[in-house]
């Protein structure tokens, strides 16, 4: 299994700019979106130990969720294929058994079997007895959930922490990060000091504090959570041009993609918060890219 031997740690940019420079602060980004060209970023954290379970204990193929442009999906399709095992996608969504989308075309070129079911079936998916709704034989399966986030997750997350604290030589005063299910910032946290400052790509998403905390059992880590919740833009995958305009402005100067379901929005909101002295001046702030760019789709459609 090649690309989980461990090829080293991911590059850590400083980010030098007038805004960085304004608040007097010392501004990382932690490129995980270089791990992998099909697994990116935190899905390749997130992955990996399941991945080595799967090996290890022999299981012949693995289940998963999501929506039809999920980066989760994405991911573990390239991730079974280079395993050599099957993968089933269960698909938010009847109308995707007649259209694919760009993520659903890249899961089945890797040999993904889609299920795509209507979503009133899709919310029963935690039922106990959901998977007898298909005549399928899955053999002996790992059931990953939507989001991929389990407790094998959080290990694999929390080596971003490891390897950041190596590369500075000290510990970073934050990790910033974007939160869909918050599994990313819940294995952020589960290193025993770290500070994470979490900002929720969905609209309402006060709930997240909740769940990303329901992982840690460890009683300081309320503390060190400081989730965001006004920075989704209207809502999961939304944008408006001044999202757009940041984050353009931000690729030039710092050579980096961003994408504006993630990404985008978080970087948006460290840059915003700067702006208004969030940030103790002389503090170390590492903002996780956490990868997506093969979602980045903002150029051709809304
Ligand atoms: C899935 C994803 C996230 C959200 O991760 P969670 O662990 O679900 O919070 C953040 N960034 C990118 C690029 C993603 O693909």
């Amino acid at each position: 299994m090649d690309f989980l031997i461990p090829f080293g740690p991911t590059r850590l940019q400083r980010l030098l700019d007038a805004p960085t420079q304004r608040a007097g602060i010392d501004l990382y980004l932690k490129r995980d979106d270089e791990i992998h060209p099909e697994i990116s970023g935190n899905k390749w954290r997130k992955l990996k130990f399941s991945l080595l379970e799967i090996q290890k204990s022999g299981y012949e193929s693995l289940i998963t969720f999501g929506g039809a442009r999920s980066n989760h999906l994405y991911a573990a399709a390239a991730a079974g294929k280079a395993l050599g095992i099957k993968t089933f996608g269960v698909i938010r969504g009847d109308e995707f058994a007649e259209k694919d989308t760009e993520t659903l075309h890249f899961c089945r070129a890797q040999g993904m079997t889609l299920l795509p079911v209507s979503r009133e079936l899709y919310r029963q998916k935690e039922d106990p007895n959901f998977l007898q709704n298909f005549t399928v034989d899955f053999g002996k399966y790992l059931l990953l959930p939507e989001g991929g986030t389990t407790a094998l997750a959080l290990p694999g997350v929390r080596e971003v922490v490891d390897e950041t604290e190596k590369q500075l030589g000290f510990s970073a005063d934050a990790y910033t990060v974007a939160a869909g299910t918050g599994g990313t910032a819940a294995g952020l946290l589960s290193a025993p000091t770290s500070r994470v400052l979490a900002f929720s790509a969905l609209k309402g998403g006060d709930f997240l504090f909740g769940d990303i905390l329901k992982w840690i059992n460890e009683p300081t880590a309320a503390q060190r959570l400081t989730l965001r919740t006004d920075y989704h833009f209207g809502g999961y995958a939304r944008h408006t041009p001044e999202l757009i305009r940041f984050m353009s402005e931000f690729e030039q100067r710092h050579s980096v993609l961003l994408e504006h379901v993630y990404t985008g929005k978080m970087l948006y909101g460290v840059y915003d918060l700067m702006r208004k002295n969030f940030f103790t001046p002389g503090s170390t702030i590492v903002a996780i890219h956490t990868g997506g760019l093969q979602g980045r789709s903002h150029e051709n459609k809304n």
